[in-house]
C-alpha cells in the first residue's frame, strides 16, 4: 500500500517557473567609429581595411566621443519611455583577448544613458553605449585570424529587466525591438548580419519565490532561434529538475547550434568584478542636458510602431495582416497612405490595400 502511493506521488509532475531577461547588442548606423573617424561600414569584406591608431590601440591615440552615437540612445530611450541620465561616463571593461586590442573595451557600468523603459510589455533595466570588438576566424587551420574593421564599431547595449516568461515573449520583444530600431533609423537590426545580437539569461525553478541557476545562451542569429534556444533550455533544465539532477544546472555561458538546434556548454561565468571598470581618463564626462537638446530629440521622434498600428487600425480599418507588412517595410507603408489619401473612399483603400501587400 505504501509502496503504492509513493509511485503515485513520483509521476505528478511540479509546475515550474522559467524567467527570462535578455541583453541585446545593436550596432548604430552612424557615418563613423565610436571613438574615431573610420568608416563604420558592416558591408565591407576587405579585412583590417576601416581601421586606425585609435581603433588598433597605438600607444598615445587618443579616443573622441561620437556625438551621433549618443544621439541615437537617447532617441531609443525616448521612444521606450525611459529615463534619460543628466550626468554619463564611459568605463574601461578590463579584459584580454585578441578581438580587444586595448585590453579593455570602452563601455558604460555606473552611468548608462538610458535606465527603465519598456518595448512591448517587457521592462528595462537599462540601455548603454560602448564599443564593439574586432571578428575573429577559428576555422583556418592552426592559426586565428582578426580583423578589426568592426573594432571600435558604436554599439548598443539594451539590458531587460528578468520578467520574461516564455520562449514566444522573448521573441516577441526582439521583433518589437528591431521594428522599433529601423523605425528611428539608428540601427539596420539584422540578426544575420550581427547588427543585433540577442543573449538570453535563462533560468528555471520549482519555488515560484525564487529564481532558478542562470544560464546564458549566446551566438543567437535570428528571432527563431532566441526561441528554439529558450525552448530548449527550458525542456533541458525542466527535465534535470524533474529528475532531481538540479545541481547539474550550473551557472554558466552556452552557445546555440544552430545546425544541432540545440545549445552547449562554453564556459563558467565571470563575475562583473572581474572586470575591473574603472572611468576611462581619456574621455570626458556628459551632461547630456547641455551637449543635446532632448526635448528637441523627443519632439523629433517618427510615428513609433505601435502608435501606427492604431492609427492605420482606426483611420484605414485595414486587416491586421496589411498593418503589420506596412510596419515592417515603412516604405511600403508610406506608400500606402499617400494612395489611401488620393482615394479617401474606406472600401477603394482596403482594396488598394489588398492590391498592395
Ligand atoms: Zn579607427
Amino acid at each position: 500500500m505504501k509502496k503504492r502511493l509513493k509511485t503515485v506521488y513520483f509521476w505528478v509532475m511540479k509546475e515550474y517557473f522559467t524567467t527570462i531577461g535578455l541583453e541585446v547588442h545593436a550596432e548604430l548606423n552612424t557615418k563613423t567609429g565610436m571613438f574615431c573617424a573610420c568608416k563604420n561600414d558592416p558591408d565591407e569584406k576587405r579585412p583590417n581595411w576601416n581601421v586606425c591608431p585609435v581603433c588598433m590601440a597605438h600607444p598615445g591615440a587618443l579616443p573622441v566621443i561620437n556625438k551621433k552615437a549618443v544621439e541615437n540612445v537617447i532617441k531609443v530611450g525616448l521612444a521606450v519611455g525611459g529615463t534619460i541620465a543628466d550626468f554619463t561616463e564611459f568605463d574601461r571593461k578590463n579584459y584580454f583577448y585578441p578581438d580587444i586590442p586595448k585590453a579593455y573595451q570602452i563601455s558604460q557600468y555606473k552611468y548608462p544613458i538610458v535606465s527603465g523603459g519598456e518595448v512591448a510589455g517587457v521592462k528595462l533595466t537599462r540601455i548603454h553605449l560602448e564599443e564593439d570588438t574586432a571578428t575573429s576566424t577559428h576555422d583556418k587551420g592552426d592559426y586565428s585570424l582578426v580583423d578589426f574593421n568592426r573594432s571600435g564599431v558604436p554599439l548598443m547595449e539594451l539590458v531587460t529587466e528578468p520578467v520574461i516568461h516564455s520562449s514566444k515573449e522573448a521573441g516577441n520583444f526582439g521583433r518589437e525591438l528591431q521594428l522599433l530600431l529601423r523605425c528611428l533609423d539608428v540601427s539596420e537590426a539584422n540578426m544575420e548580419k550581427g547588427q543585433m545580437r540577442v543573449e538570453l539569461n535563462i533560468s528555471v525553478s520549482d519555488d515560484p519565490e525564487k529564481f532558478g541557476t542562470k544560464v546564458e545562451v549566446k551566438n543567437i542569429n535570428s528571432f527563431r532561434a532566441v526561441e528554439r534556444a529558450a525552448e530548449y533550455e527550458i525542456k533541458r533544465m525542466t527535465e534535470l529538475l524533474e529528475e532531481g539532477r538540479g545541481n547539474e544546472i550550473v551557472q554558466e555561458t552556452r552557445g546555440w547550434d544552430e545546425n544541432k538546434q540545440s545549445t552547449f556548454s562554453q564556459r563558467s561565468k565571470e563575475n562583473a568584478q572581474d572586470y575591473r571598470y574603472f572611468p576611462d581618463p581619456d574621455l570626458p564626462k556628459l551632461v547630456l542636458s547641455e551637449a543635446f537638446d532632448v526635448p528637441k530629440l523627443e519632439a523629433g521622434l517618427p510615428e513609433l510602431p505601435e502608435a501606427k498600428r492604431i492609427r492605420f487600425a482606426e483611420q484605414f480599418g485595414i486587416k491586421d495582416e496589411d498593418i503589420e507588412s506596412y510596419i515592417v517595410d515603412i516604405e511600403l507603408g508610406a506608400w500606402f497612405e499617400k494612395i489611401a489619401g488620393i482615394l479617401k473612399n474606406k472600401d477603394a483603400i482596403k482594396n488598394a490595400s489588398n492590391y498592395i501587400t
